[in-house]
């Protein structure tokens, strides 16, 4: 029988070519099986460059759980990138038929679950439901721009440079080539230094589904020479970065400086990202939310909770619920279906947040104990008077707690506001008026009422920011695929 209409997804509504990943059920003893098997299989041992002629440059990866050595990955130098550049060839064929290739390759993604969630795992850190999370983004995005291009085509700039971040290795990394591909362009992708292995991964299914090989090159790097290379040679006509801001703003001065004007840069970065819990909020929704916002995937969203505010009346309530609520939280193995809070990514972002937390040790409400061994970081809770006091974006677990009086809530947002930042903002109460004020009030690209201010969903919830959070047009919507199109084709206005 068929669901009723209210119980259906909105991408339903446009029928089985759009409709979004349904997942994978760890509960499936065959499901888990092939995933296990992933965990026992070695990598490959080299990964290779799609280039023809090869730099000569290795780099290690390591698995941040463990610190073991997972697999020697060819990385590429400045002439190499130019190799790219002068193979990259736009892909000429009829929407239909891309649309049509990008479909094949998110059938490949998800047929290919079992080794894609051993990568995401041993490459990433992620925990197997992050694992679940991130193929089915990344697949979302291959049928959403396979759809969106299709129906809206438009001409190609040429060569796009697609700079991903870590965190979602293949999300939006896949997101980032299918809407670039989708426009007819040449992609070259520079995949983050910690996490080629699964970009390799992806582009191999890409290949395979029938990506022309001079329409996808994968050039993993140094951000400061590959990534620098593909924002300064003239011949890029577009430019797809998801990463920290300040890396945005020197890919911005690189291409002012080198690429024709108004080639267009499209930035997904940082965030301050806050929540507010009033008096009227259901407690033990706020506290889930506030729970998962902050501590899934390790704190390493760009959307993740960062700063909450609490109104001061239910503040004694609230934050030992929340304390309470941290100390359900499993951190360890990426691999127990049990864990909730995995790895954080290397060496260098475990010392750097182990250091903020060292430095703001008078602040600690609630800290978990965390394994020894690998790149684990427990869950911490700092009390703050407000968001003035976050010196930067911590990327990991580390939730700070204000309080506020019921008559301040305008400064909260005026605090708010102030930052510059606007990724994500969330907002627990139960007053109508309120959620239509603050939502016109607060600067932010994503506003989440009574739910937790994660896991935006492709075609459902575009995501992107403002200010200092990033460029739009946001990922996942209508607008991304045209802004990769040519300026002189009529689809790229609006
Ligand atoms: N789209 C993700 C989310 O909604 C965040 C992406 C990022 O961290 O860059 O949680």
């Amino acid at each position: 029988a068929r669901a009723p209409a209210s119980l259906l997804a909105p991408a339903d509504l446009y029928g089985a070519a759009r409709r979004n990943s349904a997942g994978f059920d760890l509960s499936d003893e065959e499901t888990l099986a092939r995933i296990m098997a992933a965990r026992d299989a070695a990598l490959p041992d080299v990964v290779p460059l799609t280039v023809s002629e090869p730099s000569g440059q290795v780099q290690e990866v390591v698995n941040p759980a463990t610190g073991d050595r997972l697999a020697t990955v060819m990385m590429a130098d400045a002439a190499t990138a130019a190799r790219a550049i002068d193979d990259a060839c736009p892909w000429d064929a009829p929407a239909a038929e891309r649309a049509a290739v990008l479909r094949r390759a998110a059938d490949l993604y998800e047929e290919n679950f079992g080794p894609i969630f051993g990568i995401l795992a041993k490459e990433a850190g992620k925990t197997l439901a992050d694992a679940v999370a991130e193929l089915r983004e990344a697949v979302d995005f291959l049928r959403y721009y396979a759809s969106e291009g299709e129906a809206n085509p438009g001409g190609p700039r040429g060569i796009v440079g697609a700079i991903s971040p870590w965190n979602f290795p293949l999300a939006i990394f896949t997101g980032q080539i299918a809407a670039a591909l989708m426009a007819g362009n040449a992609v070259i992708a520079k995949p983050a230094e910690a996490t080629p292995i699964i970009a390799a991964h992806g582009v191999r299914l890409l290949h395979q589904a029938g990506v022309p090989v001079s329409a996808l090159q994968l050039l993993p790097g140094r951000g400061s020479v590959v990534g620098t290379a593909l924002t300064q040679d003239p011949r890029v006509k577009g430019v797809v970065f998801t990463g920290s801001t300040a890396t945005a703003q020197t890919i911005a001065r690189t291409m002012a400086a080198n690429l024709t004007p108004g080639t267009p840069l499209i930035a997904e970065t940082g965030g301050l990202n806050a929540m507010i819990v009033d008096s009227t909020a259901l407690p033990e929704q706020a506290v889930r939310d506030i729970v998962n916002g902050a501590f899934r995937s390790a704190g390493q969203r760009c959307s993740a909770l960062r700063c909450l505010y609490v109104q001061e009346d239910i503040a004694p309530h609230v934050i030992p619920m929340i304390r309470g609520a941290m100390d359900e939280l499993v951190v360890g193995d990426p691999w127990d279906l049990a864990t909730d809070v995995g790895p954080v990514i290397d060496t260098g972002a475990q010392g750097d947040i182990a250091g903020y937390i060292a430095a703001n040790g008078n602040r600690v409400i609630h800290k978990l104990e965390v394994p020894t061994r690998g790149t684990f970081i427990p869950p911490t809770m700092l009390r703050v008077e407000g968001i003035a006091d976050l010196e930067r974006e911590i990327f990991g677990p580390v939730l700070h707690v204000a309080t506020f009086r019921g008559d301040r809530l305008d400064q909260v947002v005026a605090d708010i506001n102030a930052r510059g930042f606007g990724l994500t903002f969330g907002l627990h109460t139960r007053i109508d008026s309120r959620v239509q004020e603050i939502s016109d009030a607060i600067h932010v690209g994503n506003i989440y009422v009574n739910r937790n201010q994660i896991g935006a969903v492709v075609g459902s919830q575009p995501f992107g920011g403002e200010g200092l959070s990033g460029t739009g047009p946001k990922a996942g919507g209508p607008r991304y695929v045209p802004r990769f199109f040519a300026p002189d084709a009529p689809e790229a206005r609006g």
